[in-house]
């Protein structure tokens, strides 16, 4: 062959196009200020800055949403029905009309090119009546439908073109930016076109041997691609490249953090369990599943290690992750030590207390730490927690606040851990060790199961353990939508079940701005359905501003059957338990989020009989409640299976809404999709897993730039854990 490849120094490939001298790398440009570049005026300054935009780094990691492709470019002539391609035309004349229903609205425009005139066609954008002129250049995507006798047009995008240079951003694969209204994806052009000198010289944090070994572009290669391809194929590569770096980063992140939390000092080894464990689960009122049974000797292998444990244990709502958090904690305590209990809101951690004392008899002292607590109360908890006359500590946020001081503590469980950001959930563990004390081992529990590849990146400094199905006798809970109209049917079914003896929950709309305003309209609703629906029947209310010792009458009536019908905020969403409870009306289901009405659903259905729940949509709501919402409602119907739900959640919302990444303290992904990129979650868990084996504390000269990389993609959040 005669054209033989001309490797570039960084593994790039010279091709047919003229390429300018290798640069060497340079970070410099990237902190210039996009003001500096010809042709920036202070206004377009400031609309870029307003934009996020404030330096040729910020620029060029403003990444293209998608590409428009004009490679397709046909003449009005050439168009066929059903096609879609790009035409350039212009305006002739604009009428804007009025469908049948007065709510659609029709604007047509004349258009024209040298080779025919179409119809083409906008709905409901009146307002290009007063942009579109006659005698502009239009850049239009769509395709042609057949209506009445004639064809039009119908316009998915369109794209004036006007002055110099419009050839530039018209011909080609041209990409397309993020929401930019006030700054048009011509000016980010230009800007990135003036850039390229500083992009050409970007630094690439992948070492030069692993680029090689799987095949990737240089950064400086991908950015420039990734702006200005000259192909699909090309843009694909690009993405392709900086996704996989980005994901790197995380996974090296989570991996090094996992290192750091585990070899900062040794844990203490419990040995296997002793006689007090053995008698806790001989004396349990039922049998261990065998996801249970698993779970217990994954965990106890853990235990016997001197590394800490850090696990987390998923586990759908409902599936018993409480027996096995008590038994790990008696671990601890068998063998002399402590342990700690955290939950996120009081109502659990008092749930818990009373789980424990009642499963774990008066042999074990426990304690309860929330804010609740007086002064003193507070003080006399803390001096039992100091003096090791307290074995297991049971509370909130309580306990990773002030001056709570363990003498000895081995095990830490975190309860809906999900709950908790990253730091806070590892808090326990850090102040333990903060004098040089041992690091206890922790158990982390979620009901909120999510898919592999995402507990990879969430997930990712743990080891995961899954207790799957329900303890034996449960039946799945039948869900139904109610619309509007059968409102009554739905209240008439509930009856049915109460004049068995049965009992029901009503969950009242989220309001998410409130906690107050969500409980006074819990209470008026109570008082609506005790005179009208539900007259002939016990009804209370149950909310988040009721104090402590209320809650727990209401909540103690209900279980003693004392209570029909008890409504309720979503403060019911986690830690109840009544068997009796065989059914559920959601109020304004379409509110809340798939994981949620799982955790909702899952309070019914816990005894052996049929359960069911209503899912009622808001009053005059099921309208305009949008499609996102109808998907949700009916996924709930159609499983019970809590990780084909988190999934589909996944699917309809979005990771960033599901988990709340920002609060999570994971770095932000500008271009990665963890839905959408799940194999390369796998591949960059697989690298980042070489890389560390190789180099475990990433301090090789040939990995300072990876290291400063994945340093300055956490932040200053985690600097702490990178640093040990
Ligand atoms: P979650 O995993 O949602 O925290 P819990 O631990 O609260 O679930 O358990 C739910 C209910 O199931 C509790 O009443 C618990 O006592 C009961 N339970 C747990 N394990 C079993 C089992 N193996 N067999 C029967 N019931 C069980
Ligand atoms: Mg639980």
């Amino acid at each position: 062959m005669s054209g033989r490849p001309l490797l570039r120094f960084a593994g790039g490939r010279y091709d047919e196009r003229p390429q300018p001298p290798f640069l060497a790398p340079d970070a410099s440009g990237l902190s210039r200020p996009l003001a500096d570049l010809p042709g920036v005026r202070p206004a377009l300054a400031r609309r870029l800055a307003g934009f996020g935009l404030a330096t040729v780094g910020d620029l060029l990691e403003h990444y293209p949403r998608r590409y428009e492709d004009f490679t397709d470019r046909k003449a009005i002539a050439a168009l066929k029905v059903g096609e879609e391609a790009t035409v350039r035309a212009t305006v002739e004349r604009v009428t804007l009309e009025h469908g049948h229903r007065r709510r659609v609205t029709i604007l047509k425009a004349v258009l024209r090119d040298q080779s025919g005139v179409m119809i083409g066609v906008w709905f409901n954008q009146p307002w290009l009546a007063k942009v579109l002129e006659q005698g502009m250049v239009l850049s239009l995507r769509g395709s042609v439908r057949r209506s009445g006798g004639g064809a039009s047009f119908t316009v998915k995008a369109h794209e004036i073109l006007a002055g110099e240079g419009e050839t530039v951003h018209t011909e080609g694969i041209v990409p397309v930016y993020p929401a930019s209204e006030s700054i048009s994806a011509r000016v980010l052009r230009d800007l990135v076109h003036e850039s390229r000198r500083v992009a050409r010289s970007v630094p690439d944090p992948l070492p030069g041997t692993l680029r090689a070994a799987e095949r990737l572009p240089t950064r400086a290669d991908a950015v420039l691609a990734i702006h200005a391809p000259r192909s699909h194929a090309e843009a694909a590569a690009a993405r392709e490249r900086l996704v996989l770096e980005e994901l790197l980063l995380m996974q090296l992140g989570l991996l090094l953090h996992k290192r750091a939390a585990q070899q900062a000092a040794s844990a203490v080894s419990l040995g296997r369990p002793g006689a007090t464990a053995a008698r806790f689960v001989a004396g349990l009122p039922f049998t261990l599943t065998d996801h249970q049974v698993r779970a217990l000797a994954e965990i106890d292998a853990d235990l016997e290690r001197d590394t800490p444990m850090r696990r987390l244990l998923q586990g759908d709502v409902g599936s018993g992750k409480t027996v096995v958090a008590l038994h790990t904690l008696l671990r601890a305590v068998e063998k002399g030590h402590q342990g700690a209990f955290m939950a996120p809101t009081e109502t659990l951690a008092e749930q818990h207390l009373e789980t424990m004392t009642a499963l774990l008899g008066p042999l074990v002292a426990c304690e309860l730490l929330t804010s609740r607590l007086t002064a003193a109360e507070r003080r006399a908890a803390l001096g039992r927690i100091a003096s090791g006359e307290a074995h297991i500590v049971v509370g909130t946020h309580a306990l990773i606040q002030g001056d709570v001081a363990f003498r000895d503590l081995a095990v830490v469980v975190v309860d809906e851990q999900h709950r908790f950001g990253v730091v806070q959930r590892d808090e326990m563990a850090r102040r333990a060790t903060a004098d040089g004390g041992r690091p206890p081992h922790t158990l982390f529990m979620t009901a909120t199961p999510i898919p592999r590849t995402l507990a990879l990146t969430f997930y990712g400094d743990l080891d995961v353990t899954v207790i799957a199905g329900a303890p034996a006798g449960r039946t799945p809970v039948a869900t139904r939508l109610v619309s509007e109209g059968r409102r009554a049917a739905g209240y008439a079914f509930v009856r049915k079940q109460l004049d068995r003896g049965r009992q029901a929950y009503v969950v009242c709309p989220l309001i998410e701005e409130s906690e107050a305003l969500q409980s006074a309209a819990a209470v008026a609703e109570a008082e609506r359905l005790a005179a009208s629906e539900f007259s002939a029947y016990r009804v209370d209310v149950l909310h988040g501003q009721m104090k402590a010792v209320e809650r727990d009458a209401a909540m103690a009536a209900f279980k003693a059957g004392e209570i029909d019908v008890l409504v309720a905020t979503s403060v019911i969403e986690v830690g109840i338990d009544v068997a009796n409870a065989t059914v559920m009306v959601i109020e304004g289901a379409e509110r809340f989020g798939l994981a949620q009405l799982h955790q909702l659903r899952g309070r019914v259905g816990r005894g052996t009989e049929k359960s069911f729940c209503l899912l009622f949509t808001s009053r005059g709501e099921e309208r305009n409640a949008g499609e996102r919402s109808s998907a949700r409602l009916q996924a709930l119907r159609s499983t019970s299976d809590g990780f084909v739900l988190a999934d589909r959640d996944l699917e309809i919302r979005g990771e960033g809404q599901l988990f709340g990444a920002r609060q999570s303290g994971l770095p932000d992904l500008k271009l990665a999709k963890l839905t959408r990129d799940r194999e390369a979650v796998v591949r960059a868990r697989r690298l980042a897993k070489e890389i560390l084996a190789a180099d475990p504390g990433l301090e090789s000269p040939a990995h300072v730039p990876l290291a400063d990389a994945v340093r300055s993609a956490f932040g200053d959040e985690l600097a702490w854990l990178l640093k040990a």
